[in-house]
């Protein structure tokens, strides 16, 4: 219970959090090194993600944030490790319902299922403070013996949004700056020019696979059309209640695993 592990590689595997939708739920990323290995987004926080990850790894954790959200930032705290942008340091350190993007439209919505989280309720929940111990910035470098991932700014979803790109392989973590969904730019601290210009550096890139912040990963054609179908206007989110309305009968069991059937990479259940 918890947590569904997906190896994706030898060195990268899927984490998904259970028990949350799947349109909500974020892609945890653990990626093993030498000496350390990464957990990249920590989930919503609903079960402890360190001690479960701890069962499947004797090395030292360094646990990054691509931004601040909730459904991102949930289990930070428990991490001595805590890397991420200082564009949203101060919400990591003081976190409310609101600067998190809780607050409002996520919690009118019933994101999480209550057979498997019964004690969850958006009343009481909130993200617990989790003060970066350093920041990564554009031009960083992780790393991990195996692989190195230079560390990109990708401002416009949020201010302080990274992603890590495994420039030899062109595998980029991309975050909430691009996934196969409808992006979020009108979130109060959106820049829908500055996210533009993210768009378009992310094309120039010459990435091959994105293991994005949601949903399956995918490869450059989808990038692209992506990226067209944003700049067309026909893939922003919009308003999220009146997203959630015109979809809920669409999206049916919105807590089983996620398909990933037509993804550039094949998971399997570890
Ligand atoms: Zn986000
Ligand atoms: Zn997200």
């Amino acid at each position: 219970m918890g947590y569904k592990k997906f190896k994706v590689t030898d060195k990268i595997s899927l984490i998904q959090e259970t028990g949350v939708a799947n349109f909500m739920r974020c892609n945890i990323w653990h990626v093993t090194g030498h000496e350390y290995d990464l957990v990249i987004d920590t989930g919503m926080g609903l079960d402890s993600l360190k001690q479960w990850v701890m069962q499947h790894t004797d090395r030292p954790i360094k646990a990054i944030v691509t931004h601040s959200h909730f459904d991102h930032s949930g289990c930070l705290h428990e991490f001595d490790h805590r890397l991420g942008h200082e564009k949203e340091s101060h919400i990591l350190a003081s976190p409310d319902n609101s600067s998190v993007v809780y607050a409002g439209d996520w919690s009118q919505i019933a994101i999480v299922d209550p057979k498997q989280h019964p004690s969850y309720s958006p009343e009481t929940y909130s993200i617990t403070p989790a003060p970066l111990t350093a920041h990564l910035d554009e031009g960083d470098v992780i790393d991990l013996g195996d692989a190195a991932y230079q560390v990109l700014h990708l401002p416009g979803h949020s201010p302080g949004s990274i992603g890590l790109f495994d420039v030899k392989r062109k595998v980029l973590f991309s975050g909430d700056a691009l996934y196969d969904g409808e992006l979020l730019d009108s979130l109060y601290h959106s820049d829908q020019e500055v996210y533009l210009q993210t768009l378009e550096r992310i094309a120039s890139l010459g990435v091959e696979v994105f293991h994005a912040g949601h949903y399956a990963s995918f490869g450059a054609a989808r990038m692209s059309e992506l990226i067209d179908s944003y700049k067309a206007g026909g893939n922003s989110l919009g308003d999220i209640t009146q997203w959630y309305t015109d979809n809920r009968d669409a999206i049916g069991d919105m807590f089983v695993d996620q398909d990933w059937s037509q993804s550039v990479v094949k998971l399997s259940v570890t």
